[in-house]
């Protein structure tokens, strides 16, 4: 408890120091409770051949534990008030580089190899602004970065949304998009009264495992997402409708309806129900018969 309440203090101190007022706008809610950054730095799994990019760094407490497991560390902050308090801090320390920028436009994969080059292993750990959280984590993983694990704060909401099932409310093409790419693991849940100041919603940590090849083999790998996005798109819809509508502009049911058939999928159902496997199966049978 004392310790818990020394991040908390300090990380007050530190910002009535430089006179800073946080901006929700920027998702600024702060971590002040060592038990959950000791669990994130768990599941990190850091050593000293590890390089960490962090993604909105705040005031450092979580870079702080980075810095002490990793070989390197390069954090990316958009708020150009906490870019020098980032850098003074960690002044004495030439292994940990702030990096003043927006993480959904940097070139990603450039700022790996310039700053974690040397890093027999790479991971994400970071503690998510709210606003951009999905787009940030569809960027990880779209970008084919040579990440080995990605764990991250998120909201609750969204953590559910990754550990999702097929034909629950939570399931959607995020979860796809996860799953294809990563192994998702939920982490621990984090009450919202842990950060400064207090979001109006809890938290989770989860750890995504990124996988070597993709979980399903996919002979059209952007109509495969094109697929999944029109079947979560109308979600109220018949497959075969959604997919008509939404990824053939009304033009070619009949051959949708067939495709779907030939892969043993009722075009009745909905496209919320249909699981990683199958809308593998039924892009490559789309794939091929347009071919
Ligand atoms: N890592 C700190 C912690 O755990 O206490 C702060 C996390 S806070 C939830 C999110 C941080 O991301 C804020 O410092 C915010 O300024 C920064 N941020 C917001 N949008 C960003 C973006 N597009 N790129 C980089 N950083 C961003």
């Amino acid at each position: 408890m004392i310790v818990e309440s020394g991040i908390a203090e300090k990380t007050r101190r530190l910002l009535a120091e430089h006179g800073l007022r946080l901006k929700k706008s920027l998702g600024q809610h702060f971590l002040t409770d060592r038990h959950i950054l000791d669990k994130m730095m768990r599941a990190a799994g850091l050593d000293g051949e590890a390089g960490v990019l962090e993604i909105g760094p705040g005031i450092g407490a979580l870079t702080e534990r980075l810095a002490q497991e990793a070989k390197k560390v390069a954090a990316v902050e958009l708020d150009d008030r906490l870019v020098p308090v980032l850098a003074e801090l960690f002044s004495d320390r030439p292994h940990v580089k702030i990096i003043h920028g927006d993480a959904m436009e940097l070139d990603l994969h450039r700022l790996i190899r310039e700053h974690l080059g040397d890093c027999s292993r790479i991971s994400v750990v970071a503690n998510l602004p709210y606003y951009v959280t999905s787009p940030i984590l569809m960027r990880l993983l779209e970008e084919r970065l040579p990440l080995e694990r990605i764990v991250v704060m998120i909201q609750k909401e969204v953590a559910e949304r990754l550990m999702a099932l097929p034909s629950t409310k939570a399931y959607g093409a995020i979860t796809v998009a996860a799953r294809y790419y990563t192994e998702v693991e939920w982490v621990t849940r984090v009450p919202a009264h842990v950060f400064v100041p207090r979001p109006q919603v809890d938290s989770a940590v989860i750890r995504l495992n990124v996988r070597r090849r993709p979980a399903v083999e996919v002979t059209n790998e952007p109509l495969f997402f094109r697929v999944v996005r029109a079947a979560f798109n109308q979600r109220r819809k018949t497959l075969s409708n959604a997919l008509t509508s939404g990824l053939f502009k009304g033009e070619r049911k009949e051959s949708v309806i067939r495709c779907l058939e030939e892969v043993g999928i009722d075009p009745n159902r909905r496209g919320e129900t249909l699981s990683l496997e199958e809308f593998a199966k039924l892009t490559n049978r789309l794939d091929e018969r347009a071919k």
